[in-house]
């Protein structure tokens, strides 16, 4: 698979598929989560939690990671420019390509092919990538500095370090989907949820949920005052065209 991956990039065999956010006051699309698939021609669809592992053990994830960017921020500007409401695009960043590539100007060179302004890229990073505290605010406060957004992702998976919370310059939160997934059905998990929203709000950050698949996550959410939602219950991942048609559709909802 390995000798594949190195192949695939050339060959255009990577899609990213887009999955809607949706803001909890108006129900309207706020963004999407860019997340990339491999369309191998024998194996068919790969997922990224299978291929990603192994490109990010090879320097290859670099070259990956700066396709996924390019094509996001190209696609988010082309809806623009197609005259939708515009919105933010979120991409993931593995650790190594925050930790060992030259992220900061990398970010600033594909907003300036694409066209597509920072404020309408957000970049999800994990608390793994976060172990040196110092490098990470650094990179971290560079970012922010281009003007693009940072999302927390997985939150509550990992160390989740509440301390870590107040110093990086960070402006949303996920809430990890197995907390969504447990929120309806154990009262501790219910707690810890409510909780992880009220601290966001009072450090300022936008919480939003993933993984939400049921009318009840949602109505428990919804309740709990969280900011938004993603997941199968409004949609699972998409590519660009279908994002398209359902975009209006859903935003009437
Ligand atoms: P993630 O960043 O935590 O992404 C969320 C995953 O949950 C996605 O899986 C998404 O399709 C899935 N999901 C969305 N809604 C629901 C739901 O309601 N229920 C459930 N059970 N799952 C839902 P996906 O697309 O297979 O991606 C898996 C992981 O692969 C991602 O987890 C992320 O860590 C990584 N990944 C995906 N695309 C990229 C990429 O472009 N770059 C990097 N570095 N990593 C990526
Ligand atoms: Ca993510
Ligand atoms: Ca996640
Ligand atoms: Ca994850």
């Amino acid at each position: 698979m390995e000798t594949d991956l190195h192949k695939a990039l050339e060959r255009g065999e990577f899609v990213v598929l887009y999955q809607p956010q949706v803001d909890l006051l108006t129900g309207k699309i706020m963004g999407a989560e860019a997340l990339i698939r491999w369309q191998h021609p024998e194996r068919g669809i790969i997922s990224p939690a299978t291929f990603i592992p192994l490109a990010e053990e090879t320097s290859l994830i670099m070259q990956i990671g700066e396709w996924v960017l390019h094509t996001a921020c190209l696609q988010n500007k082309a809806w623009q420019d197609m005259g939708l409401a515009p919105m933010v695009v979120s991409v993931n960043l593995s650790p190594r390509q925050f930790l060992q590539s030259d992220i900061v100007n990398t970010v600033r060179r594909v907003l300036e092919e694409t066209g597509l302004q920072p404020q309408y890229l957000e970049l999800e990073i994990t608390e793994s990538m976060t172990m040196d505290v110092n490098r990470t605010i650094s990179i971290l406060q560079e970012l922010k500095g281009l003007g693009v957004k940072i999302s927390l992702d997985d939150f509550g998976s990992g160390y989740s370090s509440l301390s870590y919370l107040k110093k990086f310059p960070i402006d949303k939160l996920k809430i990890d989907q197995s907390f969504v997934r447990d929120s309806t059905t154990d009262l501790n998990v219910a707690t810890i949820v409510k909780t992880i929203i009220e601290m966001a709000h009072s450090l300022n950050l936008h919480v939003i949920a993933e993984g939400v698949e049921t009318k009840e996550h949602l109505s428990f959410l919804q309740y709990n005052l969280c900011d938004e939602v993603q997941g199968y219950l409004f949609s699972k991942p998409l590519p660009a065209k279908e994002f398209e048609k359902q975009f209006t559709e859903i935003e009437k909802i």
